[in-house]
């Protein structure tokens, strides 16, 4: 699956991580900075829910196991919890807002919204502290300020589904910004908007 979001260009270089729930203690998450080309099973890291000791691996677990863990505990029927840095979401990142889900998006299955952790560096406690704070039993899919997306699916699969429609979130967002406050009619600006218009448009549903 990691090489599918890194196909995708939803993971840059190592950027990126996930988190799959394995039973009631228990999670299994990506290796720290290893290519997700060249990951095999035995590098994949298994750490207690609740202290984050890792019991199985080679690798040491992401830095971003903190934030894996505390999403996976506030949604116990959430099995998987997935960071990237894809593409058009991590630009809309860098607005620092939360982000409305298109109409007749699934709030059950998506959330009420996107919502907004903000800005910590990378790998630290204080991203952790700032997530747990921003988490919330009604929001699945989360932008961290200036960084990427987190989101919390009822499968692995379906998070493929879950980041195309954040991502498709962000580009209807974006695009709708820039028609609004855009100046002049040039050249970049058109070539924006055709870009986010196709974005905006793919829609997991269709
Ligand atoms: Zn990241």
């Amino acid at each position: 699956m990691c090489r599918v979001f890194a196909d995708k260009g939803y993971f840059a270089g190592t950027g990126g991580n996930i988190g799959v729930r394995l039973d009631e203690t228990r999670f299994a998450v990506t290796p720290s900075a290893t290519d997700y080309y060249t990951i095999t099973a035995v590098d994949v890291a298994v750490l207690r829910l609740d202290t984050l000791e890792q019991l199985e691996g080679t690798k040491p677990a992401s830095v971003e196991q903190g934030l894996h863990s505390r999403m996976l505990n506030l949604h116990p029927t959430r099995l998987a919890s997935v960071h990237t840095h894809q593409p058009i979401a991590s630009a809309a990142s860098l607005l620092h807002e939360v982000l409305p889900w298109p109409p007749n998006t699934d709030s059950r299955l998506f959330g009420e919204y996107i919502g907004l952790v903000p800005y910590k560096p990378s790998g630290t406690r204080m991203l952790a502290n700032a997530f747990s704070k921003a988490l919330r039993p009604n929001l699945f899919a989360y932008l961290m300020a200036s960084h990427g997306v987190i989101c919390a699916s009822p499968t692995l699969d379906a998070a493929t589904g879950m980041i195309a429609k954040i991502e498709a979130a962000a580009a209807c967002y974006l695009k709708n910004l820039i028609s609004t406050r855009r100046g002049s009619d040039d050249h970049v600006v058109k070539l924006a908007l055709n870009c986010l218009n196709a974005a905006c448009k793919e829609d997991i549903n269709a």
